[in-house]
């Protein structure tokens, strides 16, 4: 059976990402980096785009582990703040990551800004060990609250209401953010790409 390793150290968006594969015809094993047996390393994210850091965090964990790898770059960006906190997202507040951090910045910088559009990005990145290397996007559209709203989720999901809705991706719950989330955008691209008869194969090679 086809090993695909799931390449983020993140639990909330491999949660997400394990949810979003269960319901497909995937017949491949997914593994994380915990159940991998050799070393693989921390990957610094300091590409310029989530194009960039995707692509980065796939080829390297592909070639670490020896497995065909999917990996998942994403974040916020504010049309207000021209794009940002962007490929910052996890790190917007300071380093380590805290998303209590990062939304209390976010909520400081617009205070008092009317234009509050903004929209999530994901990009995934699958790679084999090889060296292949093929990305999908998604975003998810949406407004940002003046105050934290909701308890699921994570990251910047109790600040954001994803367009056609009223409450916060934190409030709507994961039933409502697996069907129009950045990341099911991205992955129903995926699968449509690379998925072929229950096995995952880069678009060339699909036939
Ligand atoms: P990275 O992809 O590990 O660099 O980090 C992505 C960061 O973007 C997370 O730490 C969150 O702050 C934010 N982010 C990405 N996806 C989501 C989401 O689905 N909901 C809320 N925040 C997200």
């Amino acid at each position: 059976m086809q090993t695909i390793l799931l390449a983020t150290r993140n639990r909330k968006k491999l949660a997400e990402l394990q949810d979003l594969l269960s319901g497909t015809t995937a017949a491949c094993r997914f593994v994380t980096i915990d159940d991998v047996a050799v070393r693989v390393p921390e990957v610094e994210e300091d590409g310029a785009t989530f194009v960039e850091n995707a692509r980065k965090k796939a080829l390297v964990l592909a070639a670490a582990s020896g497995l065909l790898t999917l990996a998942d770059d994403s974040g916020l960006s504010v049309d207000a703040l021209a794009g940002a906190p962007g490929v910052r997202s996890a790190r917007f507040g300071g380093e380590p990551c805290d998303d209590a951090r990062n939304n209390a910045l976010l909520l400081a910088r617009m205070e008092g800004v009317r234009e509050r559009g903004a929209q999530f990005h994901c990009v995934l990145a699958l790679a084999d060990p090889a060296g292949r290397c093929e990305t999908v996007a998604g975003i998810c559209r949406g407004t940002l609250l003046e105050s934290r709203c909701g308890a699921e989720g994570f990251g910047y999901d109790p600040l954001f209401v994803p367009e056609g809705y009223r409450e916060s991706f934190a409030v709507l719950g994961a039933a409502h953010k697996q069907c129009i989330s950045h990341r099911a955008v991205a992955l129903r691209k995926a699968l449509d790409l690379w998925l072929r008869d229950g096995r995952f194969c880069f678009a060339g090679d699909c036939g």
